[in-house]
């Protein structure tokens, strides 16, 4: 029965961790996997983590039964206050699937392939159109005069096992290693309505450049004009700048978070979260996927379809992780203890890139390096040929 089963190439960047483990070199760095590191070089779980997972341990009123289909609502609900804000309208009016009883609560993978079942949240009737017109082509980031498509790699590889069609709105300029704004507004301006657009919330993976405020005022008008559907992935807020009311959009201290922009400006919308980064979590597996719905009613349909599409595939989430990331938010001693954390990690991160371009600009190495300070978050385009890095 196997014989002809055709073994495929190993995931590159998991490639890269098993290559760096067997490499006996005593000064190899690991600029594999996306995973913040002490200064020994060592993965770091949060203090205020650990804090929790003792008192979860004994905490002899918790047991290991199943958790509802969309996971522990009052989880689901921190989730969404921390991507909304305190003031959100839509949390206030219910509107983003919050019924008490039903609730999501996945991973950032599994949250992206819930995208490949939205076209069938519509009555059968509707489906035809809703394929043709609602979700015919999800638009990642790409560049423009690029092979490789900067966004995380997974959305690619996500979409195609969806059997969704990638599209694609340029984002990188790599001459002025900046945002390419103009490309990226006019190729939104040249989309479907009803398309969906893959937005990264803040500190933007790999590229480290996201738009100004100003920028995601004209991102959204563009959006709007088009009727497209914003589909955000949020996995490192408060990664960037510590602060995670900044991050959830832009780097700008005056800005609120793009998130919170789209919500006022009325668009309806979903998020994918993940606590992986920002919690340290990484194995835990902890996120949040939130419809936004201009009705209660919408999201309470909403939710229901997505309780119809977890019981057949993963039939409900691991409660671990989730516990961890509830008391965390879900107190305010340990909320403030996690906004210091993240401040160390971000702080720390910052004076890496400060330290990487002051020694190249020490070595006289050729070019230009201010791109690595004005980036942001735990990803830099360096600008290095393939050839150099392959070298490095
Ligand atoms: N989105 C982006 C942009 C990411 O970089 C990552 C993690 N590398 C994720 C989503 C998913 O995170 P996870 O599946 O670990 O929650």
């Amino acid at each position: 029965i196997w014989a002809k089963v055709e073994e495929l190439p190993p995931d590159a960047i998991f490639l890269t961790k098993t290559l760096f483990t067997k490499d006996p070199s005593p000064s190899k760095v690991n600029l594999g996997i996306g995973a913040y590191r002490t200064e020994e070089g060592n993965p770091y779980i949060l203090k205020v983590v650990q804090k929790v997972e003792h008192e979860i341990i004994n905490d002899k009123t918790l047991d290991k039964e199943y958790a509802p289909i969309c996971g522990d609502p009052q989880y689901v609900q921190l989730c969404q206050s921390v991507i909304l804000g305190k003031n959100s309208l839509a949390l206030k009016e219910k509107r983003v699937n919050l019924e008490q009883k039903k609730k999501k609560e996945i991973e950032g993978f599994f949250c992206w392939r819930f995208l490949s079942y939205v076209p069938f949240f519509f009555p059968k009737k509707n489906r035809p159109q809703v394929r043709n017109h609602c979700l015919e082509q999800v638009h990642c980031v790409c560049c423009a005069n690029s092979l490789n498509k900067p966004t995380w790699g997974n959305h690619t590889k996500i979409l195609a096992k969806a059997r969704i069609e990638e599209g694609s709105y340029r984002y990188w300029n790599a001459k002025g290693r900046n945002l390419d704004i103009e490309g990226m507004l006019e190729d939104l301006n040249k989309a479907n309505t009803g398309d969906v657009i893959l937005l990264h919330a803040c500190a933007h993976n790999p590229t480290g450049t996201d738009p100004t405020p100003e920028q995601w005022k004209k991102i959204a008008n563009v959006m709007k004009k088009k009727k497209l559907i914003p589909f955000f992935d949020i996995a490192y807020q408060g990664f960037a700048t510590g602060d995670l009311d900044r991050d959830a959009v832009s780097h700008k201290k005056t800005f609120e978070s793009a998130i919170r922009l789209f919500e006022k400006e009325g668009f309806e919308f979903v998020v994918a979260q993940s606590f992986a980064k920002n919690m340290g979590l990484y194995s835990e597996r902890a996120g949040c996927v939130t419809v936004v719905c201009n009705d209660k009613a919408y999201a309470n349909a909403c939710q229901s379809q997505l309780e119809a599409v977890i019981r057949p595939m993963y039939s409900n989430p691991p409660r671990y992780g989730a516990e961890i990331v509830k008391r965390v938010i879900g107190s305010a001693e340990n909320f403030g203890l996690w906004q210091q954390e993240m401040t160390y990690m971000s702080g720390r991160i910052i004076k890496m890139r400060q330290l990487l371009r002051q020694h190249l600009e020490k070595l006289g190495t050729p070019g230009t390096w201010n791109h690595i300070t004005d980036q942001i978050g735990m990803f830099s385009f360096t600008g290095l040929t393939g050839l150099v890095v392959s070298a490095l």
